[in-house]
């Protein structure tokens, strides 16, 4: 027997209109990219513009399906562009601008992108790979007549001017919520990108799950600034959750540096932020240099690499602010764990609270894991066995777009299939879990595994140390021993002894980096990550002290 409720489909088209709605006056406030200066509207006026731009794509021969992609910060139209393409039926394709142009190019052409919108920064970008993407119809710049700049390109389009030209009447319609939204390509460190196509479905249950309180805990009373890009998988989801619940939305432009973010933070009176480990940094040292304060900043959601416990404490302990330390990846629309307490550690002291968040977190309701050994068979949750992360459930990836590189899961006895995260980790009783490392980054020494994000976090605690990376270097003996490759933090000095004498108690004895070496800067990937396959090239003919072989 079915159940008898109403088999509405779950839409995107139907957040805006909610927004509009109920929250039809709450503000989204966007940094320009145009000068910099701010602009500022409401949900209603979004919802307006998004439809005249679904009017404009529809006249321009965008149809159901047609992939429409964009080059662009977080922004005012760039929000238009997601719900105006995937409330039409057409999917939103955010490309990552900090890409290789050989990149961008292999993937403008794998997903047949039509349209293009592009913020004016990355004209020239364009202007160069334009001729080796000839299924583009046409690039529409994001600003208004004014502002538009000289080109040689061909098929440009005013975004201003295109809309200018449209009504606002535009009914959203109705199809299968299976339909696809959004599409996002993961970096892939070996072979070419892949695409994870979202769902309509997938995005509005991702959404209801991640804005929950024990998630990222956003509501109608939050100001949100999404610092993390929104051409980074969806800005993990946020331009879709504020507007399920109705929160203020602020966007940061181009202006990503310490002082520009500080200052919306402030005047917008911003709750609630999100952004990469590596963006805290620049943020972290311009308000210790200039003695700032948050005047209204609640919480702030870190993940996409592991965030450093020196960075939690210092949010925390200095600045009065919540770190949600979170795990996801683009195959899960992103989010899979966060770490938030349960009423029985609520009368655990400061330190030992500290010390429960530098791990992932909790599943949140609707992703499923385990963690099995080489063989496949299931580890216990006792937070020791460590072994590759498998996930499950409606908002995380099946198969990658066009089937790129066959189907990735893998069957357990039931015959159901289990994405490989290829991440290594443990789980304790309660569920939480702690990524060791990715698969590929973990260090091999006689037969054990060093964690190099460990390592990477006890360096990062030491107050000269402004980010550390750690690779496995090949040893004779040990197969593989861990060299740590520091950048110190401005003015500040430290040598290789003291550094190494500051992992003493804090690490197992043959966990000890063989080296320390110093660099002026760090590789790090389009997401903001550390590059480790780079430095892994960088320091392959590297031969540690402690290889004495010829
Ligand atoms: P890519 O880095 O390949 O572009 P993603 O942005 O989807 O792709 O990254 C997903 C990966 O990032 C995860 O599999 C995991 O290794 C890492 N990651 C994400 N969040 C965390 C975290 N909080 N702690 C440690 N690692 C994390």
């Amino acid at each position: 027997m079915q159940g008898l409720m109403m088999d509405t489909p779950l839409l995107i088209s139907s957040l805006i209109r909610h927004a509009d709605r109920y929250h039809g006056d709450t503000e989204i406030v966007s940094r320009l990219v145009e000068g910099g200066g701010i602009h500022r509207y409401s949900y209603r006026e979004a919802h307006n513009r998004a439809r005249k731009l679904a009017n404009a794509l529809t006249a321009l021969g965008v149809k159901m399906n047609d992939r429409v992609a964009t080059l662009a910060w977080n922004g005012f139209r760039h929000f238009e562009a997601y719900y105006a393409a995937a409330g039409m039926g057409a999917v939103s394709h955010t490309i990552n601008p900090r890409l290789f142009p050989e990149q961008i190019i292999y993937i403008a052409n794998h997903a047949e992108d039509r349209y293009v919108f592009v913020d004016l920064t990355f004209v020239p970008l364009v202007e160069a790979i334009a001729d080796k993407c000839p299924l583009v119809k046409g690039w529409i710049f994001m600003t208004d007549k004014a502002h538009m700049p000289p080109t040689k390109l061909a098929n440009v389009l005013c975004y201003e001017e295109l809309i200018d030209a449209h009504s606002d009447d535009f009914d959203w319609p109705e199809f299968d919520e299976r339909t696809a939204s959004s599409l996002c390509y993961t970096s892939g460190t070996t072979g070419n990108p892949k695409g994870v196509l979202y769902s309509h479905r997938s995005t509005i249950i991702h959404c209801y799950a991640s804005s929950m309180p024990d998630a990222l805990n956003i509501s109608a009373r939050d100001v949100i600034l999404p610092v993390v890009p929104m051409f980074h998988v969806n800005a993990w989801g946020l331009p879709y959750c504020a507007a399920m619940v109705g929160a203020k939305l602020v966007f940061p432009g181009a202006g990503l540096d310490g002082a520009s973010v500080f200052e919306l933070f402030e005047k917008e009176k911003v709750t609630v932020s999100a952004g990469v480990p590596t963006v805290w940094l620049g943020l972290l040292a311009f308000m210790k240099q200039n003695n700032k304060r948050f005047s209204a900043l609640k919480r702030t959601v870190i993940g996409g690499s592991a965030c450093p416990p020196a960075m939690i404490r210092s949010f925390e302990k200095d600045y009065g602010v919540q770190v949600i330390h979170a795990w996801g990846m683009t195959e899960m629309s992103p989010l899979g764990t966060v770490n938030t307490f349960k009423a029985k550690h609520n009368d655990w002291d400061a330190e030992r609270r500290l010390g429960l968040q530098n791990n992932q977190g909790r599943a949140i309701f609707g992703v499923d894991m385990k963690i099995v050994d080489d063989a496949g068979k299931d580890l216990p949750w006792d937070g020791k066995a460590f072994g590759d992360l498998l996930v499950r459930g409606p908002w995380i990836c099946k198969e990658y777009y066009r089937a790129e590189g066959g189907n990735p899961l893998r069957k357990d006895e039931h015959g159901r299939g289990w994405f490989p995260t290829g991440d290594v980790c443990n789980i304790d009783a309660d569920g939480y879990m702690q990524i060791t490392d990715r698969s590929k980054d973990v260090i091999k020494s006689g037969g054990e595994w060093i964690s190099s994000i460990d390592l990477e976090n006890t360096a990062v605690a030491h107050p000269a140390v402004a980010e550390a990376a750690v690779v496995g270097i090949r040893h004779p003996k040990w197969d593989e021993r861990p060299l740590l490759v520091v950048v110190k933090k401005k003015d500040a000095q430290v040598t290789r002894e003291e550094l190494l004498k500051f992992f003493e108690g804090k690490v197992a004895k043959w966990w000890m980096p063989d080296d320390v070496v110093f660099v002026d800067q760090l590789p790090h990937t389009a997401t903001g990550k550390l590059l480790k396959t780079k430095l892994r090239e960088d320091f392959k003919d590297y031969k540690l002290p402690t290889d004495t072989s010829p």
